[in-house]
C-alpha cells in the first residue's frame, strides 16, 4: 500500500536534485505517475495574470506545455482553483464543468482526479491524473494527491510562484524579481555571491587524503554525528517527527550501519583519497546499484541514499567552511546566511544579503543592521542559483532583490543608492551635536554591537556609549568556548575603545536561533527552551568565567555594566548575583583590583512587567529587548517568514505593555532604555520618547538618522501622538499617522 505521507517527502527529496524549476517540475509530475501508475499526471500553475498555465506534463501533448491555459472557474481545472476543492471524476466528459483543449490530446482519457495546490490561503496550482478507462480513483490514491499537493504547497511555492514571469531585460533574459522580508535598510548593488550549502551529492569535488587513520576517523565521526542526528528525529524537510517520518528515519539508520557500505568507504580511503571523496564514491556506487534495480521499493533506496550521503557530508564540513574570497564586494546569497558566513568573509567584501530563510528580527537582519549593509530575508522557496555570480539589484527598504536587471532599472537604482549615500554624508555632522529635541530634552544615543569590526561605525556615528554588547557573537565565531583569556581580550578591546562611555556587556544568550556550532542544543520549542540565563545558570561554570572575563577587561576601564537575557524569574536574578559576587571575590583574591559593576535585566519575557517592585531593589537599570518582548506577547516566531506579518512592535498590546513598562520604571526611579530593533523604526522612536524613553541603543548606520528626526521633534508633540494612537485600528493606519507628522517635519527621506 502506498504510504502518502513517505511516498509524498521522497518524491519530494528526490525531486531536490534537479537543476532547475523547469526539471523539477517534470520529475514531480513523473514521479507521481510512476507511483499511482497512471497515464497521465499534468500540474498547472498560476501565473502573475492569475490564470493557470500547464506547466508540466507526462501523458498530454508536450506541445500544450506553456500554451494551454485556463481563468479560475474555467474547465475542470479552473473549477478545482477556484473552489479550492478537489474533483475525482469517473468520467470527466460528463461533468458540467468539462471543456475540451484541443492541443493536449486528453480526449483519450476519462478517469480524471484533481487536487488544488494551496499555501497560506491562495491557490497556487492544481496537480491532475487521469486513466484512460472509466473509474473513479480510489480514496487512497485521492489522499496520497492531496498529501502530494500539500507538500508542494509548502515547500516548493517559490518555485511554483516563478513558473511564469512576463518581465524581459533589454537582451531577453528574463528579469528575477524575489519579494523577501526587509532585513535591513538600504540599496546596493553587487555581484551575487551564493553560499553553496546546498550540496549534491555529484557536486562534491574529489581530493586526496591527508592520511588513511585521519580520514577514518573523520568518517566515523561524521557517521556517528549523522547518526545521533537521526536520533534525535531531524528530518531532511525540517518537518516535526511522526510516525511515519520515524520509519524512514529508521530507514536511513539502517543504510548508515550497512556494513557494505562503511567497507567500501573503507575501501575508498585506503586508496588515499580524502572522506568525503571516499563517501562520495562509495555513495554513488552504491547508488547505482539501487536505480538498476525494477523493485520501486528497492529503486527508492537510491533517493535515500543521496540524502543520506549529503547528512554524512555536512558534518564532514570541510568545504562548507572555507574563507570566502571575492576579489569584489559581493552580496551573499543563500537559504540561511548566519554568523558564520560573516565570519568567512572580509567585511569590506560584504555589501549585503539576501537569504531564502529568517524575519526581520531574526540574527541574520540584526547583523547586517549593525554592519550597516542591506538585507532581504524570508523570501521562501526560491530557486537562487542563476543569480551566482549576476548582478544584482537588493533594496533593503522594500524588501526586494532583482536578478537580470534591464539598463533602465539599474539606473534608476543606481541613482536612489548615490542619494542614500549622499543623505549619509548630510548627516555626518550631526555627530558631535547632542540628540535633543526642539523642546529641549536630552535623549542617549548608545550603539548596539557584537563584532569587533562594529566598534568604529559605533564611534564614528557619535555613540555615547554601547547599549547592548552581544556577547554571545564572539562566542559563535569561535570553534570551541573561548578561553577566560580570549575573551578578556575581547572584552577588553571593546570596553576600552569606548572607556569612559558606557558599555553594557550582555552575558552569553544562547539558545533560540543562536546555536553555538560546537554545543547544539535540540529542542522541540527553542524559543521556549533553554536560552539566555537559562543556559548559563545551568552551565556556571561558563557564566563564571565569563563575568570573570569582563571583570578583568574593566579593571583599567571602569565602564563596564552587566545585563541578564532572558529573566523569568526572581530567583534566577539571585543566582545571578551570587555568580557575580562570587566572581569578584575570587579576583580580589587573586590580587585584581576589581568592584561589583551595575547590574541590569533585559525586559523580554513578559513576566518580568509584572515583576519590577519585586526586582527593584537587586537591579540598577532595565533595557527593553522588543525583539523578543514583541515575539512573546504575541506568541509570534520572530524568524518565521509564514507569521512575519504578524510580527510587530506597534500592535496596539506592545504599545500598551511598553507604556505600563515605562511608568512602572518611573514609579521604581528605575532607568530604562530600549535596546530592541524598535528604535531604529522613526514611527516607533516618537511614542517611544513620548512614552517616556530617554535612551535608544541601535546599530551604528541608524543612530544618525535616529538623532536627525529627535532634533527635528517636540516631545510634547510626542506625547500627544502616543495619546492618539490607541484610536487607529490598524497597524498601518498609526503608522501613517506618525508618518505625516514625520513628513511635515521635511524629515520624509526617513519614511521606509
Ligand atoms: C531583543 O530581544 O530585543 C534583543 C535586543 O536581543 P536579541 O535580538 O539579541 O535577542
Ligand atoms: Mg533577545
Amino acid at each position: 500500500m502506498l504510504n502518502p505521507l513517505i511516498t509524498a517527502k521522497r518524491i519530494l527529496i528526490s525531486a531536490a536534485q534537479a537543476p532547475d524549476s523547469a526539471s523539477l517540475m517534470r520529475l514531480i509530475v513523473d514521479r507521481i505517475r510512476t507511483a499511482l501508475k497512471v497515464d497521465v499526471c499534468s500540474l498547472y500553475v498560476m501565473d502573475e495574470q492569475g490564470e493557470l498555465v500547464l506547466t508540466a506534463t507526462l501523458g498530454l501533448s508536450e506541445e500544450s506545455i506553456g500554451t494551454t491555459r485556463m481563468a479560475p472557474g474555467q474547465g475542470l481545472v479552473g473549477t478545482i482553483a477556484q473552489r479550492q476543492h478537489p474533483l475525482n471524476l469517473d468520467n470527466a466528459e460528463h461533468h458540467p464543468r468539462f471543456r475540451y483543449f484541443e492541443q493536449t490530446g486528453e480526449e483519450d482519457f476519462q478517469g480524471f482526479l484533481g487536487v488544488p495546490i494551496i499555501h497560506l490561503g491562495q491557490t497556487l496550482g492544481v496537480l491532475v491524473v487521469q486513466v484512460q478507462e472509466t473509474r473513479r480513483f480510489t480514496e487512497e490514491e485521492e489522499a496520497f494527491l492531496i498529501t502530494m499537493a500539500a507538500h508542494m504547497a509548502g515547500s516548493l511555492a517559490g518555485n511554483l510562484k516563478k513558473a511564469t514571469r512576463p518581465l524581459v531585460t533589454d537582451d531577453h533574459v528574463p528579469v528575477l524579481r524575489f519579494q523577501g522580508i526587509k532585513g535591513a535598510p538600504g540599496i546596493q548593488i553587487a555581484t551575487a555571491w551564493l553560499v553553496k550549502d546546498d550540496v549534491r551529492l555529484d557536486d562534491i569535488p574529489e581530493r586526496d587524503g591527508t592520511s588513511i587513520d585521519y580520514e577514518q576517523k573523520r568518517i566515523a565521526e561524521a557517521m556517528a554525528d549523522t547518526r545521533d542526528e537521526l536520533d534525535t528525529g531531524l528530518d531532511q524537510l525540517g518537518s516535526n517527527s511522526n510516525d511515519t517520518l520515524n520509519s524512514l528515519l529508521d530507514v536511513y539508520k539502517l543504510l548508515l550501519q550497512s556494513p557494505e557500505l562503511k567497507q567500501a568507504i573503507a575501501d575508498e580511503i585506503q586508496l588515499g583519497v580524502s572522506a568525503s571523496t571516499a563517501l562520495k564514491r562509495a555513495m554513488l556506487s552504491q547508488i547505482a546499484v539501487f536505480e538498476a534495480m525494477d523493485d520501486p521499493y528497492l529503486k527508492a533506496r537510491a533517493e535515500d541514499l543521496r540524502v543520506l550521503g549529503v547528512r554524512v557530508y555536512r558534518h564532514l564540513h570541510e568545504e562548507l567552511n572555507e574563507r570566502m574570497q571575492p576579489e569584489n564586494p559581493v552580496i551573499l546569497v543563500g537559504r540561511e546566511i548566519n554568523i558564520s558566513h560573516f565570519t568567512r568573509i572580509d567585511h569590506d567584501k560584504l555589501v549585503g544579503i539576501v537569504s531564502l530563510e529568517g524575519s526581520a528580527l531574526s540574527h541574520t537582519a540584526v547583523l547586517a543592521n549593525a554592519l550597516g549593509i542591506p538585507a532581504v530575508v524570508g523570501i521562501g522557496d526560491e530557486d537562487l542559483s542563476s543569480l551566482d555570480k549576476t548582478e544584482i539589484i537588493i533594496d533593503g527598504y522594500r524588501g526586494l532583490v532583482i536578478g537580470h536587471p534591464p539598463v533602465a532599472l539599474l539606473n534608476e537604482f543606481q541613482r536612489m543608492a548615490r542619494q542614500e549615500k549622499a543623505l549619509q554624508a548630510d548627516l555626518s555632522h550631526l555627530k558631535s551635536l547632542p540628540a535633543e529635541s526642539k523642546d529641549g530634552q536630552r535623549v542617549r544615543l548608545y550603539t548596539n554591537t557584537g563584532l569587533l569590526a562594529d566598534i568604529t561605525p559605533g564611534l564614528e556615528r557619535g555613540a555615547e556609549g554601547i547599549g547592548l554588547y552581544r556577547s554571545e557573537i564572539p562566542f559563535m565565531a569561535h570553534n570551541t568556548f573561548p578561553t577566560e583569556e580570549e575573551q578578556v581580550r575581547i572584552y577588553r578591546g571593546v570596553l576600552s575603545a569606548y572607556s569612559p562611555k558606557p558599555v553594557v556587556m550582555r552575558t552569553l544568550d544562547i539558545g533560540g536561533d543562536k546555536a553555538l556550532p560546537y554545543f547544539p542544543i535540540k529542542e522541540q520549542n527553542p524559543f521556549l527552551g533553554w536560552r539566555g540565563v537559562r543556559f548559563t545558570l545551568d552551565y556556571r561554570n561558563i557564566l563564571l568565567d565569563q563575568i570573570r572575563a569582563m571583570l578583568i577587561a574593566n579593571v583599567d576601564n571602569d565602564n563596564l555594566q552587566l545585563m541578564i537575557p532572558m529573566l523569568s524569574r526572581e530567583d534566577e536574578l539571585e543566582r545571578f548575583h551570587a555568580i557575580v559576587d562570587e566572581a569578584v571575590a575570587q579576583l580580589k583574591e587573586e590580587g585584581y583590583p576589581v568592584s561589583k559593576p551595575p547590574v541590569g535585566i533585559m525586559v523580554e519575557v513578559p513576566a518580568v512587567l509584572w515583576l519590577l517592585p519585586r526586582l527593584r531593589d537587586t537591579i540598577d537599570f532595565v533595557s527593553i529587548g522588543s525583539n523578543d518582548l514583541t515575539q512573546y506577547l504575541l506568541a509570534v516566531d520572530r524568524n518565521n517568514p509564514k507569521v512575519a506579518s504578524l510580527y510587530s512592535h506597534l500592535h496596539p498590546a506592545v504599545i500598551s505593555a511598553l507604556r505600563g513598562l515605562v511608568r512602572e520604571c518611573k514609579r521604581l526611579n528605575l532607568p530604562v532604555s530600549i535596546c530592541g530593533e524598535m528604535a531604529t523604526d522613526p514611527v516607533a522612536v516618537v511614542l517611544l520618547l513620548g512614552m517616556g524613553v530617554r535612551t535608544l541603543s541601535l546599530s551604528a548606520f541608524h543612530l544618525p538618522r535616529i538623532k536627525w528626526l529627535i532634533r527635528y521633534l517636540h516631545i510634547s508633540d510626542c506625547v500627544s501622538l502616543l495619546d492618539r494612537a490607541q484610536n487607529y485600528r490598524t497597524e498601518q493606519d498609526l503608522r501613517d499617522m506618525i508618518n505625516d507628522h514625520i513628513r511635515e517635519l521635511g524629515l520624509g527621506a526617513l519614511i521606509q
